[in-house]
């Protein structure tokens, strides 16, 4: 409960004024006797004591109020001053000795259960009661009481959650009629009232011994039924491996997630991780460490996720998901990149044989949207966006957008020639996974790029091939210069430059790969003449190369380098336009410029780098 509004502030304030002044009113002219002392203490002890052995009743935690009995069976039986004086003794008990509780949930506590009975106790003379022995004569004004101090209780639970905002009425009445064992619940402790009085009318301190003796064993025993519950239940929505929620029970999250948008127009965004390569972990080390691993890597995302409230679950195999409700999709995407590179620097054993020498996962990301059907549409969303990240060479998060949608005009490109070139650069995975990854990007720019030019299917096809291929040369440079973090010398340089006659060699071999040639020697000519190796000037490059250039100098700009400061997609445009005519051929800068604004629109609002290497 928050004390943030006004409003809600005020109505304690009046609740409790309004409790103050009836127990003055009573109070002024009470006159207790010793016995009648004796049987309050004897009463504020049951209730000390029951507010340890409560009785919680699942599924909604809905407890039987022993207190309710108590107060009102000592109403009925002894009348209001002695019944005040009972609630005002083990309140101020409560109020000094039970710090978890806030001090305005014990006033509120205590102010309506003041006005409760005194309502309960005006409309029970009001119909006709009398107090003293319990008995069938006062029946009729026992409906009446009980059923008003119910009414009243939810009445003024109902008003404060109004004041509150949170709940609209039909909301909570709803949640009332249909929890039938709150109702239940509420019954059992008015019969209670009446049993405890006979009982305490009877039999006064031994009557009172046996009822709290019966309420201590049926918490005993509720207790026990609420652990197995609560186990059980437990057990029902967790993984058994990471202890994470699994996938069912992530699906009803999901869901709830769904309906509080619609409720409260707040954002949800859902993410989808694939750890990467996590078949060939298994492979090398079994099944048995390769849990572990997927334990450990539950761990942290739990552990990551829990600060910002996120929910995180395994959604199957080494997949898992991650609910961000109340964030918008960069906000969403940041945190998510973060976890990724935090996930890149944390270690575990045997991670440094995997291509990135370390823990890598590919994520997919998904704003909810009213537009949205239902929660399958949303993960398959996730999904697509996730594969998006796989096949731009892993270790990357996406955010979903309309434009990854499987392309109807992509190339057709044969199964078998496309395995063919990817087998050649799959040797990068082991030597140098940074051009592995660069490649891919261009490849998919290709792809993308493809659909804006008036090119030739044949022409498309050798493009998008050259592109995945373009770099094939730098196998044959030495790992140290690749991978170098300081800036190469002039002879370093000049050894760089030669992986396009390398290139050239390398695939020179392979007759069906004729048509690619141009691209993997020429992508490194410049329009006004100054590239390498030959020094081609404008239309003298190949249509293809001089494309190719393009597409290969943008990715090269926008991700981390170890010596060069990364552009943003906006930054690597501007240097795109700013080269037209000098290094590319400006014919071909625009529908590029085009194709990124539209199929790579997320990449503007997070000004973020594609990714980082
Ligand atoms: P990618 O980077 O494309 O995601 O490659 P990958 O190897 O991670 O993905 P792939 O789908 O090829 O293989 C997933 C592997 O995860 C295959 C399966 O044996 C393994 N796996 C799934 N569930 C479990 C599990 O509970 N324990 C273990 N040890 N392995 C699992
Ligand atoms: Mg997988
Ligand atoms: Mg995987």
């Amino acid at each position: 409960m928050s004390l943030l509004n006004i409003k809600i502030k005020g109505y304690l304030a009046t609740i409790f004024l309004v409790s103050i002044f009836i127990s003055i009113n009573y109070l002024l002219t009470a006159e207790i006797s010793i016995p009648n002392w004796v049987i309050i203490f004897a009463l504020v002890g049951s209730l000390a004591l029951l507010n340890y052995f409560t009785i919680y009743i699942p599924p909604r935690d809905n407890i039987i109020s022993m207190d309710s009995a108590i107060y009102l069976a000592s109403l009925y039986l002894f009348g209001m001053e002695l019944t005040l004086y009972v609630l005002i003794t083990i309140s101020l008990i409560f109020f000094f000795y039970q710090q978890k509780i806030s001090w305005y949930n014990q006033i509120f506590n205590f102010s309506i259960y003041i006005i409760m009975i005194n309502v309960a106790y005006e409309l029970f003379l009001f119909s006709g009661g009398t107090i003293g022995q319990i008995n069938t004569d006062n029946l009729f004004p026992y409906i009446i009481s009980l059923a008003s101090y119910f009414i009243v209780n939810i009445f003024l639970v109902i008003l404060y959650f109004i004041l509150e905002g949170s709940n609209t009425i039909e909301n909570i009445l709803r949640r009332i009629s249909s929890d039938k064992t709150f109702l239940a619940s509420y019954f059992t402790t008015m019969l209670l009232a009446i049993i405890l009085g006979i009982l305490l009318d009877y039999e006064k301190f031994f009557g009172l011994f046996l009822f709290v003796c019966i309420a201590m064993l049926l918490s005993f025993a509720f207790d026990e039924h609420y652990k197995l519950y609560q186990a059980t239940l437990e057990k029902a929505n967790k993984d058994y491996l990471t202890g994470l929620n699994n996938h069912g029970y992530f699906k009803e999250l999901l869901e709830k997630q769904i309906a509080n948008v619609h409720e409260n127009q707040s954002t949800l965004n859902v993410a989808l991780l694939d750890i990467d390569d996590f078949k060939k972990y298994n492979d090398l080390y079994g099944h048995i460490q390769g849990d572990s691993l997927l334990t450990f890597f539950g761990q942290l995302l739990e552990q990551e996720a829990k600060a910002s409230k996120y929910i995180v679950a395994r959604y199957g195999g080494e997949e898992f998901t991650i609910l961000l409700p109340n964030t918008s999709s960069s906000e969403a995407f940041l945190f998510i990149n973060d976890l990724r590179k935090k996930v890149n620097d944390t270690y575990f054993t045997g991670v440094e044989a995997l291509p990135y020498g370390c823990l890598s996962f590919s994520a997919g990301i998904v704003e909810y949207e009213s537009g949205v059907y239902n929660s399958s549409e949303l993960l398959q969303k996730a999904d697509k966006a996730m594969y998006h990240s796989k096949a731009q060479g892993k270790n990357i998060v996406h955010v979903y957008s309309e434009c990854l949608e499987a392309n109807p005009q992509s190339p057709a490109i044969a199964e078998r020639d496309l395995e063919d070139a990817e087998q050649q650069l799959k040797i990068f995975l082991a030597k140098d996974i940074y051009t592995y990854r660069h490649s891919k990007r261009v490849f998919q720019y290709a792809m993308d790029l493809s659909n804006y030019l008036d090119l030739s299917e044949g022409e498309k096809k050798t493009l998008v091939l050259g592109a995945l291929i373009h770099d094939i040369g730098k196998l044959e440079i030495p790992r140290d210069i690749l991978n170098k973090k300081e800036k190469l010398e002039q002879s370093e340089w000049e050894m760089i430059k030669k992986h396009v006659t390398f290139g050239k060699e390398i695939i020179g071999s392979n007759k069906k790969f004729d048509a690619l040639l141009p691209l993997v020697e020429l992508h490194h000519e410049r329009y006004d003449g100054k590239g390498y190796p030959r020094g081609l000037r404008g239309q003298n490059i190949p249509k293809l190369a001089r494309i190719l250039c393009i597409i290969d100098s943008f990715d090269a700009m926008t991700t981390e380098r170890p010596y060069q400061k990364t552009k943003s997609f906006r930054e690597g445009i501007l240097e795109l336009r700013r080269c037209a005519g000098e290094q590319f051929d400006p014919v071909f800068v625009e529908p590029f410029i085009k194709m990124i604004e539209k199929n790579y629109a997320e990449k503007f609002i997070k000004n973020e780098p594609l990714s980082n290497g």
